[in-house]
């Protein structure tokens, strides 16, 4: 698979759309690390068990935010098309949309660029600011892999 050339870097301006914040198939659940978790629960001043109970569910061992079906697909913390905890908004969502797994051609051309209205607006991202993004990706991920996130399991 072709990799996307980023080394001038990549306009990209987030639209509000809300598009990132509604499940759809393979993009499903926003999967969250230990950071992710110790954010949260600062965010919301609450014990890391707390915030899990009220906040998550655990899939294949894995945590993530609840999905409930009232919402149909939207994340419980996206109002108006805004994000409720932007601050405090977890890794996979920080990154967006550079995630290893988005950085080829097919997928960038076909799905991303596609379905996120904020490719091609506003300033470039620099490359550096693209590996860094790609970076935290990659270490959210291992962190997720590696059970971190879910140190019962
Ligand atoms: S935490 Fe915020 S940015 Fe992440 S999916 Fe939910 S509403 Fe969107």
């Amino acid at each position: 698979m072709s990799k996307i050339n980023y080394k001038n870097g990549i306009k990209f301006k987030c639209q509000s759309s809300g598009n990132c914040c509604i499940s759809r198939g393979s993009y499903g659940f926003v999967y969250l690390s230990k950071n992710d978790l110790t954010r949260f629960a600062k965010h919301f001043n609450l014990p890391i068990e707390h915030f899990k109970k009220k906040y998550c569910q655990t899939t294949d061992g894995y945590i993530h935010l609840a999905e409930k079906n009232s919402l149909n697909g939207k994340c419980l913390f996206l109002k108006n098309y805004k994000c409720t905890v932007y601050e405090s908004r977890p890794s996979q969502c920080r990154t967006w949309p550079f995630w290893n797994e988005n950085m080829n051609a097919k997928t960038w051309n076909e799905d991303i660029s596609v379905n996120c209205p904020g490719i091609g607006k506003g300033k470039k991202i620099s490359s550096k600011l693209i590996k860094k993004y790609l970076k935290e990706d990659y270490d959210n991920e291992i962190s997720i892999l590696n059970g971190y996130a879910n140190p019962e399991t």
